[in-house]
């Protein structure tokens, strides 16, 4: 009897393991949506985008291939872009009309509907951490402002002088907006990063981080930091993670009706997209959206000019585009 039990413990512990890992994962990114023209782009500059994205995959991808969790490469992943002065989020964001920089980030897990994010924080170096931490160390789901930077420093994350997310660029860009110097661009409104993520055990997460909208008032908070706008993920259905004009997103609920779309209409992760993409365009929106499938599935759409995106998969097949088309 006590033979048997052992032969079915070890039976269940081979089935088990096997049911565990696939091998197979995908991961997916965005650096943002808006007008991105060839024309505009200097070479040098857009190499300097395609290594970072590439550095980007491929620091999750080596994270996945060794066995590693969804959530930690969506968090790795957004790190890299996060500390990169190319992208809005992190090292990079845009100036508040104030003159501050003001990051909001999030993260979900797939498997258990988990959620942590962060909004209007000045000093937290990397808010998609501070975001997990939320989700994994609290009780909540949004903390905002100094009390969020208090509660990252009490978990030990890097708090940085604020000075620290200065750059020349985005400087710029707030003052030549604030002189009138020009128009609002799409790109003023653009700029977030994102990852989303099937793991090899058949996981899914997604994270957004973003510095907003340049020039942005009064505390204004978008889509990225708010779990089913502009992040969301369910192991039923898929991964999603949104950029662009945060306030049609919100009104949307752009994320998770990608999501509702799959799990009550059955349609696919690219069907769902592209009916997200056509309500924003009705409404007046702009922007762009990844997501994966529980099959490793990836839907990249935008009704912008372009959007910084790229792929990868355990079967190496890779993919990295900026503008429309290519
Ligand atoms: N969605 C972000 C926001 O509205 C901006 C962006 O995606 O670039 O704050």
């Amino acid at each position: 009897m006590k033979q048997l039990a052992l032969i079915l413990l070890l039976f269940f512990a081979i089935v088990n393991s096997q049911a565990q890992s696939t091998g197979n994962y995908t991961i997916v990114i965005h650096g943002g949506a808006g007008t991105i023209l060839k024309k505009n782009i200097s070479p040098e500059k857009e190499a300097a985008y395609r290594a970072k994205l590439t550095e980007a995959l491929y620091v999750g991808d080596s994270i996945l291939k060794n066995g590693g969790i969804c959530l930690d490469a969506v968090e790795q992943v957004i790190h890299v872009m996060e500390d990169s002065p190319l992208f809005n989020a992190g090292k990079g964001a845009v100036f508040t009309h104030d003159g501050h920089n003001e990051l909001d980030a999030s993260i979900m897990n797939g498997s258990d509907l988990n959620a942590g994010a962060v909004a209007g924080v000045r000093d937290i170096r990397n808010p998609i951490s501070a975001a997990r931490m939320v989700m994994e160390k609290s009780e909540h789901v949004m903390l905002s402002g100094t009390g969020a930077s208090s509660f990252a420093k009490e978990k030990g994350l890097e708090i940085v002088d604020p000075s620290y997310f200065y750059t020349q660029k985005r400087w710029e860009s707030l003052k030549k907006l604030q002189n009138k110097k020009r128009k609002p661009t799409q790109n003023d409104k653009h700029g977030t990063v994102g990852c989303v993520v099937l793991d090899s055990y058949g996981n899914l997460a997604a994270g957004t981080s973003t510095g907003g909208m340049t020039d942005k008032k009064y505390g204004r908070i978008g889509d990225s930091p708010i779990i089913g706008a502009g992040t969301y993920a369910n192991n039923k259905t898929c991964a999603v993670s949104c950029t662009g004009h945060g306030e049609y997103y919100i009104r949307l609920a752009f994320a998770r009706d990608i999501s509702a779309q799959m799990e009550y209409l059955n349609k696919t992760v690219t069907e769902a997209c592209e009916s997200e993409i056509k309500k924003l365009t009705d409404l007046g929106g702009t922007g762009g959206v990844i997501a994966v499938d529980k099959k490793g599935n990836v839907s990249m759409e935008f009704n912008t000019r372009g959007m910084y995106r790229g792929y990868i998969k355990s079967n190496g097949d890779s993919y990295i585009r900026i503008y429309d088309g290519n």
